[in-house]
C-alpha cells in the first residue's frame, strides 16, 4: 500500500517505477486509473491503491501518421506512425497508452480485442524523466 496522493503526479511516479497503479474507493470497490479524487459511482473520497497486472485487451486505438515535433524526435513518422490505444485492463478500469511492438508498427496488425500487456517506456530527456505508459501485443 502507498501513502502517495491521488493525483497524476502520483500515477506517473509509479509508472517510473515500472508500476501501474490505480485507486480503489473503499466505499464502493470501483477501480480508477489513473486515480480519482472523488468515486465517480459513488462520490466517496476514501480512495487506496492498488496494483493493476497490467494486462488486458485493445477496446480502440488512432494511430497518428504526422506527429508533433516531440513524437518526430522520438522517430515516429509517416513510415512508423504511433498508436494510441483504449486499453480495458483485466480490473475493468479503461487506460489510454501508446501500443508499441518494438519494430515498427503496422496498424493492420493491431486488432480490437486483442490480448495486450503493459510496457514502460522510460525516457530521458536531461533532466526531464519522464516514463510512458504503453502496452504491446501479450504472449
Ligand atoms: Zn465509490
Amino acid at each position: 500500500m502507498s501513502d502517495r496522493p491521488m493525483s497524476d503526479h502520483s500515477f506517473e511516479q509509479f509508472l517510473g517505477e515500472d508500476r501501474l497503479m490505480g485507486g480503489r474507493c473503499t466505499g464502493c470497490g470501483a477501480l480508477f486509473a489513473p486515480p480519482r479524487a472523488v468515486c465517480r459511482e459513488c462520490y466517496g473520497t476514501d480512495m487506496e491503491w492498488v496494483e493493476m497486472e497490467g494486462t488486458g485487451k485493445l477496446a480502440g486505438f488512432t494511430c497518428i501518421h504526422i506527429g508533433p515535433p516531440s513524437m518526430a524526435a522520438e522517430g515516429y513518422d509517416r513510415n512508423n506512425p504511433y498508436c494510441t490505444a483504449a486499453v480495458e485492463l483485466d480490473e475493468g478500469p479503461r487506460v489510454v497508452a501508446r501500443v508499441e511492438n518494438g519494430d515498427a508498427l503496422q496498424p493492420e496488425k493491431i486488432i480490437i480485442g486483442m490480448r495486450l500487456k503493459v510496457s514502460f517506456l522510460h525516457r530521458d530527456d536531461g533532466d526531464d524523466r519522464k516514463t510512458i505508459l504503453a502496452f504491446q501485443p501479450a504472449g
